[in-house]
């Protein structure tokens, strides 16, 4: 059976990617999935080689057929998004914002509009040393990425299978907004990377609610610690509060931002080893209670 664990962080820069690539390294066998859609770097830290590309086609887009269109206007009036305009000839041309809803497509007399597929951006698979990576670009002011998401969660569900592959990693979107939803949905666990901030312990507060809203057991793993020990005391009695299992923190560290300068990720340095292994023991155990 194959088991899926989403990692999240309630906000951006609490060092999320760079955990989930320390853990996916770690694995024997895996499967990575890079949910965050917006601003893939997962594949930054996972060498890989490409093996498929595909487009993915987000929502419908209205098309005029000149030939058929008779200029009447009918369909501007019938766009709420302004989306449609006539030019000086009479043309009838659609913009960006058209957002296809296919209410010009059910108004025009002559049926001259009809919905096409527009493409919003791609989504690859490729391998990693120990699996698979499979990620997606979305085109920058594509809207959907909730169903691009959905899209290679999928795709990765199918991998696993196919691969016979136990477990499918899941670097999910900063954020508690659609797409850290569409992140979480059906996954066995959440590790929740929380920065050890006044905005970490809050955006973790928001995303614990958020996990616990769909019933997912979560860990919590503390990120850039040692400051201040009320804030991680405060971030632990959240962790307790929500029934998230602590399984620890890693350091403020200037050499942690270094190391990913050149690539390299917590399990790729030396004395951090050890601790990641003890989190990916600790999450693997998690997945059998
Ligand atoms: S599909 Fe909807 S949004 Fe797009 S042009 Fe037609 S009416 Fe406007
Ligand atoms: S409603 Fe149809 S026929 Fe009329 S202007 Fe629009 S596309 Fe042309």
């Amino acid at each position: 059976m194959t088991r899926q664990i989403a990692i999240l962080s309630g906000k951006g820069g609490a060092g999320k990617t760079s955990v989930t690539a320390s853990l996916i390294k770690m694995m024997d066998s895996v499967v990575a999935v890079d949910a965050d859609v917006n601003a893939s770097n997962l594949p930054i830290l996972l060498p890989h080689f490409p093996r498929s590309t595909a487009p993915y086609f987000g929502m419908d887009i209205a098309s005029v057929d000149d030939q058929l269109c008779t200029g009447c206007g009918a369909c501007l009036s019938a766009c709420r998004f302004d989306a449609i305009s006539q030019e000086s000839d009479g043309r009838i041309t659609i913009d960006s914002d058209c957002e296809g809803c296919a209410a010009c497509a059910f108004t025009c007399p002559v049926k001259a509009i009809s919905m096409i597929d527009r493409k919003g951006g791609d989504w690859y698979v490729s391998t990693i040393k120990n699996g698979y990576l499979v990620h997606a670009d979305l085109i920058p002011g594509e809207d959907n990425s909730g169903k691009l998401i959905t899209k290679v969660r999928n795709e990765a569900a199918a991998v696993a299978k196919q691969q016979d592959i136990s477990y499918i990693v899941i670097d999910g979107p900063p954020g508690t907004s659609c797409q850290a939803i569409s992140s979480i949905t059906g996954t066995d666990l959440v590790l929740a990377v929380v920065e050890e901030s006044l905005s970490g312990f809050s955006d973790y507060c928001r995303l614990a609610e958020l996990i616990e809203k769909f019933s997912i057991p979560h860990c919590v793993l503390i990120n850039k610690a040692g400051f201040s020990p009320e804030l991680e005391d405060k971030i632990i009695a959240a962790a307790r509060k929500f029934h998230g299992t602590l399984l620890g923190s890693i350091p403020f560290d200037a050499e942690i931002p270094e190391a990913l300068q050149d690539l390299q990720s917590l399990s790729d340095m030396d004395k951090y080893k050890r601790t990641m292994q003890n989190i990916l023991d600790e999450l693997k155990a998690s997945l059998t209670h």
